[in-house]
């Protein structure tokens, strides 16, 4: 059986950059239909034997801040509904952020299964974020570097037992 997998959390976390880790190859950004955004993208991924779909999630990253929370809500609400499981991800150099505790509150209320990244994690700039990540009530943190592909044993181990 496989499964899919959602990644959601605020601009510039790692996001994308773990999705192509899993996807395995580069994904163009095609934005080649004036006023459409594309802000959901799904890939097949694999981690060790598990195959499985992963959905990015971008959109935002053009957003100010006023129309941020509503669109950042639709979209994560649309991807959790889509997924199995949602990948939340933090930037654990900069720490939890008040719009992360949104994101926090929304997968609590709403997600099957979820899974808390703590990415950027290479280094000792992160210790205090992953620490912090546990405060979000969303278990233990998987402390993650998406760019240098670290921590993708501890994802696999959250993952296998859900797969
Ligand atoms: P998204 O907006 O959440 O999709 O974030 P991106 O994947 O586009 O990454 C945002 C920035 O963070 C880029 O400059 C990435 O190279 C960088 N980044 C992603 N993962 C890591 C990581 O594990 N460590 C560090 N130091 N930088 C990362
Ligand atoms: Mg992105």
């Amino acid at each position: 059986m496989t499964f899919s997998l959602a990644i959601v959390g605020r601009p510039n976390v790692g996001k994308s950059t773990l999705f192509n880790r899993l996807v395995g190859k580069r994904l163009a950004l095609v934005d080649d239909q004036p006023g459409v955004t594309r802000d959901l993208r799904e890939g097949d991924a694999r981690l060790a034997d598990l195959r499985f779909t992963v959905i990015d999630t971008a959109g935002l990253e053009d957003a100010t801040d006023d129309s941020l929370q509503g669109r950042m809500r639709r979209l994560t609400e649309r991807a959790v509904d889509m997924a199995d499981i949602c990948l939340f991800m933090i930037d654990a150099r900069v720490g939890v952020t008040p719009v992360d505790e949104i994101f926090a509150e929304i997968l609590r209320k709403r997600a099957k299964h979820v899974i808390l990244a703590a990415n950027k994690g290479e280094g000792s700039a992160a210790d205090a974020g992953v620490l912090e990540a546990w405060g979000l009530g969303l278990g233990e943190p998987i402390r993650l570097s998406a760019e240098h592909g670290e921590g993708m044993n501890d994802l696999y181990v959250q993952l296998l037992p859900l797969s």
